[in-house]
């Protein structure tokens, strides 16, 4: 026995040693593994123009899958995946995802948008422009049908820095987007400073229709400050129709929320872009057969 039953428990404790790491495969490696197996998708909420009823594009976002079906909103790991850095390999194979599940609907519609979130970090260094370049070039879905988006909600780490990477993702076509204008640390400062082609209010205004005096006059106040800098202007969690009656009445042309639709599967956001095509649902059946 002697050698052999120390080969033989070796290789256990081999085994074991294997199980016990397994069970404790750390939280960055649990990551990497999700990304690998092509966990995070992005659902895709609809942008609409309250004027003319007309699909703009759509907002990706990120979800996880859980191993049993179903999946888990952005608030469940977005935190961590910061804090490990994983965030932008996450936001990388995200739009790898949108741009082939988009592309051919994309091509053929070129009014069509798609935004994406990034992060703070994602404006403090040029790897985000040769990400895009990578990712984007040559690809279905055209730079000028992307937007990306910037929070106010998180500071910039360096505002003069920011500004020459989205300089250099303007020139590519790119458009740049102030998320969740109203909650945060950037204010009249970023909309000066960064050059950003959109603004989108956050919901806690659009919320505030119709019971908060202060809040709608700042809604006047920015959709007159958009107009002013010829910023493109977006309500942001927009639930109720005496919400998009009122935006509609105050100069709000785009608009996202639960009135129209929650962030859609892709098959699902396919279909509605079927749908709502305007080429399609304006000229009758019978006129298109005889064309
Ligand atoms: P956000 O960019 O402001 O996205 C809008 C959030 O509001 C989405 O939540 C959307 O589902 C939700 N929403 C839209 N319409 C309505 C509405 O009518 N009522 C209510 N109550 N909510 C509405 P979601 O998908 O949970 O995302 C939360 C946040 O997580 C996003 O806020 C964004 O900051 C972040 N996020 C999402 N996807 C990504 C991503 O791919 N990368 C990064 N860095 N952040 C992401
Ligand atoms: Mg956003
Ligand atoms: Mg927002
Ligand atoms: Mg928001």
């Amino acid at each position: 026995w002697g050698n052999a039953g120390g080969a033989v428990l070796a290789f256990i404790s081999i085994l074991g040693a294997l199980a016990v790491a397994r069970h404790t495969e750390g939280p960055v490696r649990a990551i990497e593994s999700a990304i690998r197996r092509g966990d995070f998708i992005p659902y895709y909420q609809p942008l609409m123009c309250i004027r003319t009823g007309r699909l703009l594009g759509c907002e990706a976002l990120v979800r996880r899958k859980r191993p049993g079906g179903g999946v888990d909103g952005p608030g469940a790991f977005i935190p961590m995946v910061e804090a490990t850095g994983q965030i932008f390999e996450i936001t990388r194979s995200m739009m790898a995802h949108a741009r082939d599940e988009l592309g051919p609907a994309y091509n053929a519609r070129p009014h069509l948008k798609v935004s994406f979130n990034l992060v703070a970090d994602h404006f403090s260094s040029l790897k985000i422009v040769s990400d895009m370049k990578e990712i984007f070039e040559g690809a279905q879905v055209k730079m000028d049908q992307i937007v990306l988006e910037v929070t106010e909600r998180q500071p910039l780490p360096n505002l003069g820095e920011a500004r020459v990477i989205i300089a250099k993702l303007q020139e590519l076509g790119i458009r740049i987007a102030l998320d969740d204008v109203g909650t945060g640390h950037g204010g009249m400062s970023y909309l000066l400073k960064l050059g950003v082609d959109q603004m989108k209010m956050d919901k806690m205004f659009v919320d505030a229709i119709g019971s908060d005096r202060y809040s709608t006059a700042i809604i006047d106040t920015l959709v007159k400050l958009a107009a002013d800098l010829n910023i493109e202007f977006v309500a942001e969690g927009v639930e109720t129709f005496e919400q998009i009656a009122y935006l509609k009445e105050h100069g709000v042309d785009a608009a996202q929320g639960y009135v129209f639709a929650p962030p859609l599967p892709g098959p699902l956001y396919l279909e509605l872009i079927q749908t709502l095509d305007p080429i399609k649902s304006r000229v009758p059946e019978r006129v298109r057969k005889a064309i």
